[in-house]
């Protein structure tokens, strides 16, 4: 028998982190607040605990993945003692900060801690695509890799327990912007008698292809020098309106294109319509420039 894994939580991504388990020939404790999730799993193999303590006692290291950082905290201060030298991996999302504030709660009983960021939705776990992000105690991680590897391709972001939660959460800060300006667009083109799926096609190969762009835009950025720009602030105000005004002829409230308008306007309005319109950038940073 291989060595056992407790998984607390069985929302959405619970199940599928468990099910991969499972399927892989772990041997398999779960365990969730509101009982009866468990069904499918148990029918696999999976063994339920019926409480926290329970679920801990079975060994091997513990997987966490709750709804947030309160959660955590919630369920596994009871349990705090028994935990201590073992180890615990926290998959819940949490910001930077709180990840730390987990770590140190963790050293302080003992407990070997690694957080980690899921890059995937629950269908995703156990496919090609799918990524996780580690960051905490080393020894977690290499001693428990193949697990790791059952779900996702898996990336170790060094000691400190926040900087896999940063690099999650600032990525997730570029799709959620993205998904709502596609779906502005996708209205537009509704709204005027066409498909979202027709939009879908014309739409990706373009924004995939603009993706291409971030390197530039990095080096721009990193270089702080914003005066050669490829499309200026002034630029990007027309293109907006122009955006803006399309979106409005249809009857379709552009939301996201202006709240862009708004940081490129913030600009403007200093004096600094000829720059680069990456100086935005500057404007979120505070402007210290
Ligand atoms: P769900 O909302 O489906 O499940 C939430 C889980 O947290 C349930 O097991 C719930 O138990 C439990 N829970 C909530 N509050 C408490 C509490 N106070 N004490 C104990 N248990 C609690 O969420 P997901 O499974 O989708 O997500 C879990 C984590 O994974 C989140 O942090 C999420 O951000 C992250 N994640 C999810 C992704 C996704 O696409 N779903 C993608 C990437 C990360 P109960 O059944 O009793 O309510």
């Amino acid at each position: 028998m291989r060595a056992p894994v407790t998984m607390l939580g069985l929302g959405a991504m619970g199940r599928a982190l468990a099910a991969a388990l499972v399927d892989a020939g772990r041997d398999v404790t779960v365990w969730n607040r509101t009982p009866g999730k468990a069904g499918a799993l148990v029918e696999r193999g999976a063994v339920e605990a019926a409480g926290v303590r329970d679920a801990v006692s079975a060994g091997g290291p513990v997987v966490v993945c709750l709804y947030d950082h309160a959660s955590v905290r919630e369920t596994l201060d009871p349990v705090a003692a028994e935990l201590r030298g073992r180890a615990v991996v926290n998959l819940t999302t949490t910001t930077p900060d709180e990840a730390r504030e987990l770590a140190k709660w963790a050293d302080g009983h003992g407990i070997d801690y690694l957080d980690g960021a899921i890059m995937a939705t629950p269908p995703m776990i156990g496919a090609p695509g799918a990524q996780i992000l580690y960051s905490g105690s080393r020894e977690v991680f290499d001693g428990h890799r193949a697990l790791f590897e059952v779900w996702a391709a898996c990336v170790y972001d060094g000691a400190d327990a926040g900087t896999a939660s940063l690099f999650d959460l600032a990525i997730l800060a570029g799709m959620y912007p993205l998904f709502a300006g596609f779906l502005q667009g996708a209205a537009t083109v509704r709204a005027a008698g066409g498909t979202a799926a027709e939009f879908a096609e014309r739409a990706a190969p373009f924004l995939a292809a603009m993706t291409g762009s971030f390197s530039h835009i990095a080096r721009t950025v990193d270089g702080g020098d914003y005066g050669d720009p490829v499309q200026s602030l002034d630029w990007t105000v027309a293109a907006l309106d122009a955006i803006g005004r399309a979106t409005r002829e249809q009857g379709v409230e552009p939301v996201p294109t202006d709240m862009v308008g708004a940081l490129v306007r913030a600009q403007t309005e200093a004096g600094r319509g000829a720059e680069d319109f990456y100086r935005i950038v500057e404007g979120m940073a505070g402007d210290r420039k």
